[in-house]
């Protein structure tokens, strides 16, 4: 079984990461999430993506001048979002599998189902 590379954690790796061609990082869950790479893009993603969604639905109320903690909260969420679904992105294809397990995403049951009908 391969183990997280960072010291002392010793957790069964879950995700392999390709730092560059020649070297790869492997990483337990709870250190894949923090991986500084996954973390600085999930962020330009989020800079990027959030204030486009931005710009859409929250510009015109913060221009009006009616913020309110709602929006507030919106506009946080708007954010979160991008960053959220990078950073579950780039977990999904750095995941380990296992011997016969499919290669299609878990999110997706149905496809996973076809996937092993055809053998
Ligand atoms: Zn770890």
């Amino acid at each position: 079984m391969l183990r997280c590379d960072v010291p002392r954690c010793g957790r069964a790796a879950g995700y392999r990461f390709a730092a560059n061609p020649e070297e790869t990082a492997l990483r337990c869950l709870r250190h894949a999430v923090f991986y500084r790479p996954v973390r600085r893009r999930a962020l330009r993603v989020a800079a990027l993506v959030g204030s486009v969604l931005f710009l859409i639905n929250q510009a015109d109320v913060v221009l009006s001048g009616a913020v309110t903690p709602a929006v507030l909260a919106k506009i946080g969420l708007t954010y979160l979002v991008p960053f959220s679904v990078s950073t579950y992105s780039a977990l999904g294809v750095s995941r380990l599998r296992r011997a016969g397990e499919s290669s299609v995403p878990a999110l997706l049951p149905d496809a996973a189902e076809s996937d092993r009908e055809r053998g």
